[in-house]
Parts: structure tokens; sequence; C-alpha cells
């Protein structure tokens, strides 16, 4: 081996080395505790019901103070402070919010004195706004969204040990520069490719086609992956003056759709349609008829799909190229309609769409 070569392996060694190994904020106990800012959007995770055993319970009903205090040990990992941004049921997120958060978080991050942001959230939308964010954050410290299946009155309440892990993963160096994270029942998973996948069960997020980001427990933490696609400080988006986003709309595909829904959509002014069509993104000749006319007055049509994991590819059993439609490669429909909005923010080929798919 010549000296060279004897180098680089070292250095490989010593890289693998470092990466196999469990990180956390409290790995070195001389340095001072990073600072981090909890921003409470509502959910489950702020959620009460009257009884420990009661299924019913109402979302967003508890403040960051008050789950902060839930949470024995929280800040041994990181200072922390926290603001409410709002206090409701991820069923109720809509893009405004979503606008305020983002702009919220990149104002904090560029101060020297943020470390990492962690957000609490309903697990409902969580991965629209964990894409959202992923896409317009304008910063490569560490943001990382985080929510509970059972309400913090529940009995086993998972909300608490989530929220240690969440801080836990936004307090570590090594989580930076991975885009956003979601942190839920010890998984870290890239805001790309995590899809919630059970109504009730904690354990719900999965990320099906590209695996996670890395896991973690009781404020340690492993990261063995890097989500390939551009994200925050590689990201396009900048949402610095928007204060609305284009209306784009998700139809959902079935046997014997009824092609109209799509005319209605265009009626009721979307500039984007996302369907989540059946398969590889497909729909009944009604709907591509339909489609095709919503495309000729202008409105962007994105082929996805109803079902759970895959990717979307280009004329396979639909011609895009002839009727002029985006594939949605490995997005699904929830997150396609938020590139789409963003997409639309400015004018932009099909073509130039198209590749949008491709990278984020
Ligand atoms: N409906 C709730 C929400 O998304 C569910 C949850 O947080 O788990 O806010």
């Amino acid at each position: 081996m010549t000296q060279k070569c004897k180098a680089l392996f070292l250095l490989l060694v010593a890289v693998t080395l470092e990466s196999s190994h469990p990180s956390s904020a409290q790995a070195n106990p001389s340095r001072p505790l990073p600072n981090i800012v909890i921003l409470a959007t509502g959910g489950t995770i702020a959620g009460a019901a009257s009884t420990s055993t009661q299924a019913s319970y109402t979302s967003g009903a508890v403040t960051i103070d008050a789950m902060l205090a839930a949470v024995p040990g929280i800040r041994d990992l990181a200072n922390i402070r926290g603001e409410q941004i709002a206090n409701v049921g991820s069923q109720d997120m809509t893009l405004a919010i979503m606008l305020t958060l983002a702009k919220r978080i990149n104002i904090l991050l560029a101060q020297r004195d943020v470390d990492g942001i962690v957000v609490t959230h309903g697990t409902d939308t969580m991965e629209e706004t964990a894409y959202f964010l992923n896409l317009v954050v304008k910063s490569d410290k560490p943001v990382v969204l985080v929510g509970s299946m059972r309400p913090s009155t529940a009995v086993s309440a998972d909300g608490p040990l989530n929220l240690f892990n969440a801080v836990g993963v936004a307090a570590d160096s090594k989580a930076a520069g991975r885009g956003v994270l979601v942190v839920m029942n010890d998984w870290i998973h890239a805001a790309h490719s995590l899809t919630k996948t059970s109504t009730t069960a904690v354990q719900t997020f999965m990320s099906p086609l590209r695996g996670l980001v890395g896991v973690c427990a009781y404020g340690k933490n492993d990261f063995f992956n890097s989500p390939p696609w551009k994200h925050t400080t590689g990201s396009e988006f900048d949402i610095t003056d928007v204060n609305q986003l284009p209306r784009v709309d998700i139809v959902y595909g079935y046997a014997d759709m009824p092609a109209d829904l799509i005319d209605a959509s265009v009626k009721n002014g979307a500039k984007g349609i996302v369907i989540a069509g059946v398969g590889n993104g497909n729909m009944n000749k009604a709907s591509l008829d339909a489609a095709e006319r919503a495309v000729k007055a202008g409105v962007v049509v994105v082929r996805s799909s109803r079902v759970a994991t895959g990717s979307i590819g280009r004329n396979v059993e639909v011609n895009d190229d002839e009727m002029n439609f985006v594939a949605s490669d490995e997005l699904n429909p929830q997150k396609s309609r938020i590139l789409l909005a963003l997409a639309l923010l400015k004018p932009r080929s099909t073509a130039e769409i198209q590749n949008l798919f491709y990278s984020y």
C-alpha cells in the first residue's frame, strides 16, 4: 500500500468508526449546552382527555410549558425555550400557519444563539409540514418535528419521551445538514420519505422506500443515512415575501372514478391538481380526458399514487410527454401538493416542474 493509500484507508476507518457510534448532545459535558427553541403548533402531543383511558380527546389543549414540565431531564439536554405558534389539531393545519412557522424558523435560525428547532405538531399532517419546511428553511441547523399518538393524559402517553428524543436530536450537531427531520417512537425520518401508516398505533410513521435517517433512544442518536434530495440551504424556494400559496387540489383515484371532480377543481380555481392515482399513478380514460382538459386550461397536473410505496414513472401506462403531465416520482399526493404549490409561485414549464419532482 502506498503512503497515500494508507492515509486514505485510515481516514475511512476513522470516519466509519465515528459515524457508527451513537452521538448525543451530552457527549462533551465541558461544552455549553446547545440552545433549542421549541415551536408548538398543537396536535395530540398537546392533547387532553378527561380520563387516562379514554379514546376521545381534544388536540391542542395543552401549552408548551405544561408539555415541558412533563418531561424530566429534558433541560439536561439543552437550554430550552418555547413559543406557541398555533394550538390546533393538525387536521386544521393550514398553508398560512406553515408559512408563519417557516418564517419564524428562518428568523430564529439566523440568530447565533439558536442551535436548533423542535416543532411539536399533530401527526395527521405532520409529513406535509415537515416536507414544506424541508423546502423553505434556509439553514443547515437541525429542525425536528415531533408529535405523539396518545394524548398527554393517556396511560403510557408517548409524547414525553418523543419530545425528549426530539430535543436530543435537535441538540446534536450530527443532525445538521440532513434536512428537516421527524422523530417519533425512537426513529429519525427524513421529511421527504416518511408517511403516516396507522390511524392509532404508536409505531405509525414509516419511511417505506428509503428507510430511516437514524435511530434515537433517551437522548442518544445514531445517524446512518442522509437524504439525497435537495433541501433547506440547497433549495431554490424562498418564501420571505410570500403570503399565500396557489391552490392545488388532490383528486383521489378509484375504480370507476367520476371525471367531473377534476373539472370541478379547475372551475374552483385550482392552479394545480395532483391525482392520487391507482397503481403507478393511473386513472380511468374519462379522468385522463378531464386531466388533459385541465392542462389545456393552464392547470398543472401531477400524477401521484394512492399506493403507500413505490415511485411513479413517466410514460409507463400514461403518455406524459403527449399529455403534458408531471410524474411525482417518489412523492406521495400530499407532499406532491406542497412541492407543486411552491413550484407554481413563478411561471415554470412542465419540464421544469418535472425536474423539481426529480430533485426535491
Ligand atoms: N388529529 C391529531 C393531529 O394530527 C392526531 C395526532 O396528533 O396524532 O393533530
